[in-house]
């Protein structure tokens, strides 16, 4: 599972967009800051509002991210036809994608659509607007690695702690981005799927990691919700071990028990 990279998300900036969404929306239901509008009715909306208002919960008690103090709308489409009809109109080019995170001048916008993977893409889309909420200023790596970690909900990732075997395998060969490497991408087309299975990889050691990293996360995360950070994270790591990613990849061979 860890290996297998789920899909490609967007997050599309579209800062001079303000049209609003136009569609038939059959139903509406909120819990501060989320809102739901669907094209359909949807069966559980109080568990997915429940749900996202726990992700904010754990990414602020984990991470220190503060609290949306703006709405995010959650668009629900029927089925992927509904969807992409609706992408091809208002976002031509991304219609081939699960879901969208959309930042436009308005309110963050989440879209997605019925199925057996709406739960995992509306918490990794919304994990990109509460984190979008708290900072402007997160790397691209660190950005998809949190909302690939947050996607899964507490009890799948604790049942995902049996994570593939390969990795610490898949860590050491030659193609394994290093965090040098993710540093360095800032176009979202130019990360592929290695990076993606790196950035998750990160992300997790950041957050379930050794207690010095877990903390150089928060402090990050913090100076990057008032200004600019001004070392980055490998920086920050490199300070506890000079060699990161041979410390990494040692947690990853034998994790510390929690
Ligand atoms: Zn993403």
């Amino acid at each position: 599972m860890w290996l297998a990279a789920r899909y490609f998300c967007y997050a599309l900036l579209l800062l001079g967009w303000a049209s609003r969404v136009q569609a038939v929306w059959v139903e509406e239901h909120s819990r501060f800051p989320f809102v739901i509008r669907a094209d359909y009715r949807v069966e559980n909306p109080s568990t997915i509002l429940a749900e996202l208002s726990e992700l904010q919960t754990e990414l602020t008690d984990k991470l220190g991210v503060q609290a949306a103090t703006e709405w995010i709308e959650l668009y629900l489409f029927r089925d992927q036809r509904s969807f992409q009809d609706y992408v091809s109109r208002q976002f031509p080019g991304f219609e081939s994608r699960r879901a969208l995170f959309i930042q436009g001048r308005g309110p963050a916008m989440v879209l997605a659509y019925r199925g057996e993977n709406l739960g995992t893409d509306l918490r990794h889309e919304t994990t990109h607007a509460l984190l979008r909420a708290h900072t402007a200023r997160l790397p691209l790596w660190l950005d998809e690695g949190l909302a690939e970690y947050f996607e899964l909900s507490p009890e799948q990732r604790e049942a995902d702690k049996q994570h593939d075997p390969k990795l610490p395998a898949a860590m050491r060969k030659p193609e394994w981005p290093s965090l040098t490497k993710l540093e360095r991408e800032t176009d979202v087309k130019q990360f592929d799927q290695r990076d993606y299975v790196a950035a998750r990889t990160w992300a997790r050691y950041l957050i379930d990691g050794p207690s010095d990293v877990q903390i150089q996360l928060r402090a990050y995360l913090a100076e990057a919700a008032d200004r600019e950070p001004e070392r980055t994270l490998r920086d920050r790591l490199s300070e506890l071990e000079p060699d990161v990613e041979r410390t990494m990849r040692a947690y990853w061979q034998n994790p510390a028990p929690e």
